[in-house]
């Protein structure tokens, strides 16, 4: 496994090119993510194990790490649900185009969100246990896609967790770049999700690469974070432990052992320390300054799910600051908080994006509908009996 690794450095490459003269393959021990993955890699046949001889370790001049750009690996996932439960499918391409799909039976209730996003996080995880830094993501779900890049908000609280995790798995690779394709050309990893769906255990396993999971997946990936010094938080997290006694909680809520702010509308947004905000705030701005400012830097952030007090405020700051964005139109936006339910998301979608929707009956009915409806700015309009503009409202 770490032969085939192309990224050496230090020590690990000297030890390698030690090894490489009495052909032995060794693994390195791997950082486990919950017993989720450990399960998982259980299923990987070629994972062998071996120990290192003392021998073989020596000193060798720094010149041998080499670095080189690793080639990005191919992730497929999809997720389906039943009444029966929900089923997951991974398929992971490595950049020599080697194979590996995994399939899972989810043992617990879940819907056909929480099944794509356990499959995304199951295969991201894999992926990265495997040693990829650079994936390119592909899947069929738009919910869970667009909620990942931040054009649609979330407000259900069965998916704020997953879009935690799935966004704390995304910061560890160099690079996640994410896809999105209809249904029909997502075949395989699709089988592999029917597949887990539609079996059920009475006994043992059967003799298929099905892995059988009881708990969600975000279950296994809590983590506690270390509160800053004055953390914003704290008597937040105090009073949801019963240690204080602040009245004004209805605004938020604990999940997972994660806080959350409810905004008006719903929208779950996770409360971030100062120095993730500040983090934050420098990487979306970065990410969407040259961007058509449509939608203000403070909205970004609220869609992509980030929470703290002074965001508005120094959100503001930063584009009254930026050369390049500071002119924030001061009309109303039309898509100020983007939810996957609001009626004109799909519309949003198609003429900002020129993106149509998965299910092949809503696109038919957009193709049919889009004609009625147009932009201004950053408002939709839709086309009255007369021609005149009528104003789309949630
Ligand atoms: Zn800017």
């Amino acid at each position: 496994y770490l032969l085939t690794r192309p990224v050496l450095s230090g020590r690990l490459a000297r030890w390698l090119l030690q090894l490489s003269e009495f052909d032995i393959v060794c693994t390195t021990p791997k950082a486990i993510r919950g017993q989720a993955v450990i399960d998982m890699l259980a299923l990987f046949p070629e994972v062998e194990e071996s120990t290192l001889s003392k021998e073989v370790l020596g000193e060798l001049p720094e010149v041998v790490a080499t670095v080189v750009e690793e080639a990005p690996w191919t992730l497929y996932f999809d997720g389906s649900s039943t009444t029966n439960g929900g089923g997951a499918g991974v398929v992971i391409i490595n950049p020599e185009g080697k194979t590996s799909a995994l399939s899972f039976k989810l043992d617990f209730p879940c819907t056909n969100n929480v099944a794509e996003y356990e499959a995304f996080i199951m295969g991201l995880s894999t992926a990265r246990e495997m040693g990829a830094e650079r994936v390119k993501v592909i899947g069929d779900s738009n919910l869970v896609l667009s909620q990942l890049q931040g054009s649609f908000a979330v407000k259900e609280a069965t998916l704020a967790p997953y879009r935690t995790a799935a966004e704390r798995l995304i910061n560890s690779f160099k690079q996640v770049v994410m896809e999105h394709i209809p249904g029909v050309t997502n075949r395989y990893a699709d089988a592999l999700a029917t597949l887990g769906s539609k079996l059920s255990y009475v006994q043992e396993q059967p003799n298929i690469t099905v892995v059988r999971r009881e708990t969600p997946v975000v279950e296994a990936m809590v983590q506690e974070e270390l509160l800053e010094e004055d953390d914003w938080r704290k008597p937040l997290r105090k009073e949801f432990s019963g240690e204080s006694s602040i009245k004004d909680l209805k605004d938020y809520v604990l999940i997972f052992g994660e806080l959350y702010r409810r905004l008006p509308g719903g929208v779950l947004t996770r409360c971030v320390g100062m120095v993730e905000a500040r983090r934050r705030l420098q990487e979306v701005h970065e990410a969407t300054c040259s961007l058509e400012p449509v939608t203000s830097l403070y909205r970004r952030l609220q869609r992509k799910g980030y929470y703290w007090p002074e965001m508005r405020k120094q959100a503001a700051d930063v584009q009254a600051n930026c050369p390049k964005c500071s002119t924030v139109p001061t009309t109303e936006e039309a898509f100020t908080v983007s939810l996957a339910e609001d009626w004109r998301a799909p519309y949003l979608a198609f003429f900002v994006e020129g993106a149509l929707p998965t299910n092949s009956k809503l696109a038919y009915k957009l193709k049919k509908t889009v004609k009625r409806y147009f932009m201004d700015g950053a408002t939709l309009y839709r086309k009255g009996f007369n021609g005149e503009p009528l104003r789309c409202l949630e």
